[in-house]
């Protein structure tokens, strides 16, 4: 868990979505700790969403957390989620865009269902969220007294928006288009100062890729693509989520940054090629 808040974003209020697990309830709690008010959006598990915002809720006597329910992938589940927000803390600082999932399968066996599936919720969900955090932001108006960005989003993407991922086609070309969907925002809105960037996390220890470690044999194989020779912690991405929100990073916008061990560095060639 990040250790060190310094409470960078005291008086700001961050929706993260799909934050009842893994990355999301780590991001809500890292933003949580350096004092902004956390919306945290479930699509399931409304009992560990709560566990959450109790976490969120210990930290400090003014601490303020909510839980909400929606699917990033209804338009009206995510302008009832800003709406609701907006009535409760008056406005919106700060969208974590997270929510995402895998449905695998080779591609000549995969169903439109499962294409559609993984496109309407990581990239379209993403555009929703980022769509009604933008109106917010023109909305509201600049406020100085805690930030210098008129809102800042923060997409989850991955290291497969540039590594390609056979088998999980839907995934990789999900994540590919968050890229452009992150730095088309940063162009269109910088004038505005709204700050539009992505993680991209490597292998991190969540539900989402169980299968890819419940042996020692695919502990090894997964090892061999990670330089730093660990797979990351939900944490790992907590912590940089919340600089990433902060003014001391207010110069970055329209970038990807990895989290991921090294991954991206792409360690097969280290002996190869
Ligand atoms: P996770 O399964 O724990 O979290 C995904 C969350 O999204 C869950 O809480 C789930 O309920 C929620 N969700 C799914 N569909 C939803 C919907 N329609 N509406 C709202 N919420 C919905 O897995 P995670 O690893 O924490 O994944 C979080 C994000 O990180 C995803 O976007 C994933 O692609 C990305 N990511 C994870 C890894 C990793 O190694 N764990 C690597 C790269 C990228």
């Amino acid at each position: 868990m990040y250790q060190k808040p310094n409470k960078r974003l005291l008086g700001q209020t961050c929706i993260v979505t799909g934050a009842s697990s893994g990355i999301g309830a780590a991001v809500a709690q890292a933003i949580g700790q350096e004092g902004a008010n956390v919306v945290i959006n479930y699509h399931t598990h409304e009992d560990t969403a709560n566990e959450v915002a109790e976490k969120i809720r210990s930290f400090h006597p003014d601490a303020k957390a909510m839980i909400f329910k929606a699917d990033v992938s209804k338009e009206s589940d995510v302008e009832a989620m800003f709406e609701a927000t907006i009535k409760t803390f008056g406005t919106v600082d700060i969208l974590v865009a997270n929510a995402g999932l895998q449905q695998d399968a080779a591609t000549h066996e995969m169903t439109l269902d499962q294409w559609q599936k993984v496109i309407d919720i990581n990239l379209t969900g993403q555009f929703l969220c980022a769509r009604s955090a933008i109106r917010e932001f023109l909305r509201r108006g600049p406020r100085p007294e805690v930030s210098c960005a008129l809102g800042k989003i923060i997409h989850m993407s991955s290291v497969h928006e540039i590594i390609p991922w056979g088998g999980h086609v839907n995934y990789a070309a999900s994540k590919g288009g968050i890229n452009m969907l992150m730095q088309s925002l940063a162009q269109e809105y910088g004038p505005q100062k709204v700050r539009v960037n992505s993680i991209g996390p490597g292998a991190i220890k969540t539900p989402i890729n169980l299968s890819a470690r419940d042996s020692p044999e695919k502990r090894a194989k997964l090892m061999e693509v990670i330089p730093y020779k660990r797979i990351g912690v939900p944490s790992d991405i907590g912590s940089v989520a919340a600089w990433l929100a902060s003014d001391e990073s207010d110069y970055i916008t329209g970038t990807t940054i990895f989290v991921d061990g090294g991954m991206t560095c792409y360690p097969g060639f280290s002996e190869n090629g």
